[in-house]
C-alpha cells in the first residue's frame, strides 16, 4: 500500500517500522476471514484491513474521529490477522505504536477515561487487586449472580516443593494470578519437581506491563519491565536455566522486554537476555520424560488455546501433544484461532462483543461433552470459568 506519512510522523522513531507495516499490505482481505469482530459486526472497519486503512490514514494527516477510536477499541489484539496473513503484515506492531496517537488525538468521555484509569492503578498491582478481591468476596453474597460467577472463592493451597535440584527455573508470581488461582504456580512447581528441576518463586508483586502496555501506557509497562528485570537478574547472574511462564499473556510480553527496552542503554541488554530466557511451561515439560506422568482412564477434555499462545508466542500443537501423551483424550475444538473475548481486560471495556465471543467459544469448547476445559492464561480461564458449565482449569493442574 503507497503511504505517505505526514511530517510529525515521519520523525517519530518508529517511522521506518509503520511505513513498512503500512506498505506490506496488499489490501487482499484474507484476515478479515478469522477476525472475531468483523465475524460480529460484519463491518469492514471492524476488521484488521478496515482497521489498517483508518491508521494508515491518521498518520497521514488525516481527521480521526470518535468512530475511528471506537473501530480501534473493538479490536482484541489477538493477532489472529497476523497468523494469516500471506504479507506478514505486522498489525500488533502497527496498532501498538498508532494506539497512543490515536489516544492524543482523539479525547475519550469521561466516563471512559475514569475506569481505564481505574484498570490501571489497580489490576497490574498484586497488593492492591489483592485488596480489591478481598473486598469482593466479603460482599459476593450480595452481589447480582452475573458479577457473583467473576469472582472466585479463596483456595488453601499446599506447600512448595523445597529447592533441592541441580536444574533451577524461576517464575514470577505476577500480579493476579498469585490472587485468582494460586494453585497454577504451585502445580507447576510440582510437576517441575517431578522433573528435578526446581521451581524458584520470585515476587516481584507487579505486572509484566501487557495491561498497561495495551492501554497505551508504555511508561508504567516499561517501569514493570525493569522491575521484573532487576528482581530476576541476581537469579540470572547465578546461572538459572529458565524464566518460567504460566500464563502465555504475560509470556509474550516478557519475551518482548528485549525489543521494549532496546533504546535503554541501563537496560537493553539485560532486557535481552531475560527475554531470551523466558519459556512458556509447555515448552519446558513437553522435552522432558512425560512417562511419569502418564495414567490410564483419564477423561476426555476439550483444550482452548489461547490468541496469546498461538498467535503471541506461536506455541501451536504443543500442549495438547502433551496432554494425550499421558493419557488425555482430547475433543475436536471448532474455531480454535477465534478469540474467546477475554483478551486482557476487553471484557470490562467492551462488555457486549466480549460475551458474544465467549457464548461461541464456550458452545465450541462444551460441544462434544468432555469432562473438564483446559486452557493455558488465566485471564481466559477466569473467563470461561464464569459461564461455563464445566469445570475450567489450567492444563498445567491435570499432570499432577
Ligand atoms: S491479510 Fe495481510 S495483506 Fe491481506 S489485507 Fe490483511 S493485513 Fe493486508
Ligand atoms: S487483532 Fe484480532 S480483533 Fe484485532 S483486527 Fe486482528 S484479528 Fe481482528
Amino acid at each position: 500500500m503507497q503511504t505517505k506519512l505526514t511530517g510529525t510522523y515521519n520523525n517519530i522513531p518508529e517511522a521506518q517500522e509503520l511505513k513498512s507495516i503500512l506498505q506490506a499490505c496488499v489490501h487482499c482481505g484474507f484476515c478479515n476471514a478469522v477476525c472475531p469482530t468483523y465475524q460480529i459486526q460484519g463491518d469492514e472497519l471492524d476488521g484488521p484491513r478496515g482497521r489498517i486503512y483508518l491508521l494508515k490514514k491518521m498518520l497521514e494527516g488525516e481527521y480521526v474521529s470518535r468512530q475511528t477510536q471506537q473501530h480501534l477499541d473493538r479490536c482484541l489484539s489477538c493477532l489472529a490477522c497476523e497468523t494469516i496473513c500471506p504479507s506478514g503484515v505486522k498489525y500488533g506492531r502497527l496498532k501498538d505504536i498508532s494506539q497512543p496517537i490515536l489516544e492524543q488525538k482523539v479525547s475519550r468521555p469521561v466516563l471512559q477515561k475514569l475506569v481505564r484509569y481505574l484498570i490501571n492503578q489497580m489490576l497490574p498491582y498484586q497488593n492492591r487487586f489483592l485488596w480489591l478481591m478481598t473486598l469482593a468476596r466479603l460482599v459476593k453474597p450480595v452481589l447480582p449472580a452475573s458479577l457473583q460467577q467473576k469472582i472466585p472463592d479463596k483456595q488453601a493451597i499446599g506447600n512448595w516443593p523445597d529447592p533441592v535440584h541441580n536444574r533451577k527455573m524461576i517464575i514470577l508470581t505476577g500480579c493476579v494470578q498469585p490472587t485468582l488461582a494460586p494453585e497454577i504456580d504451585l502445580a507447576t512447581a510440582k510437576v517441575l519437581d517431578k522433573c528435578s528441576i526446581s521451581l524458584l518463586k520470585i515476587d516481584s508483586a507487579s505486572c509484566c506491563g501487557a495491561l498497561s502496555y495495551h492501554l497505551s501506557d508504555h511508561q508504567r509497562a516499561l517501569d514493570f519491565a525493569r522491575i521484573n528485570i532487576d528482581t530476576c537478574w541476581p537469579h540470572i547472574e547465578q546461572g538459572i536455566e529458565a524464566i518460567v511462564s504460566t500464563a502465555s499473556g504475560c509470556g509474550v510480553m516478557f519475551k518482548d522486554y528485549g525489543r521494549i527496552l532496546r533504546n535503554d542503554p541501563n537496560y537493553a541488554e539485560k532486557a535481552a537476555k531475560f527475554s531470551e530466557l523466558v519459556r512458556d511451561i509447555s515448552e519446558i515439560i513437553v522435552d522432558e520424560n512425560l512417562s511419569i506422568f502418564s495414567k490410564s482412564n483419564r477423561p476426555e477434555i476439550a483444550f482452548q488455546a489461547p490468541c496469546t499462545l498461538q498467535h503471541g508466542l506461536k506455541i501451536t500443537g504443543t500442549v495438547e501433544t502433551i496432554l494425550e501423551r499421558v493419557g488425555y483424550r482430547l475433543v475436536d475444538v471448532a474455531d480454535q484461532h477465534l478469540c474467546c473475548g477475554s483478551a486482557g481486560v476487553y471484557s470490562i471495556l467492551q462488555p457486549q462483543f466480549s460475551s458474544q465471543l465467549l457464548e461461541n467459544k464456550l458452545e465450541a469448547l462444551q460441544r462434544h461433552s468432555p469432562e473438564i476445559i483446559a486452557t493455558a492464561n488465566i485471564g481466559c480461564l477466569m473467563h470461561l470459568q464464569a459461564k461455563s458449565q464445566i469445570s475450567v482449569v489450567h492444563w498445567v493442574l491435570l499432570l499432577i
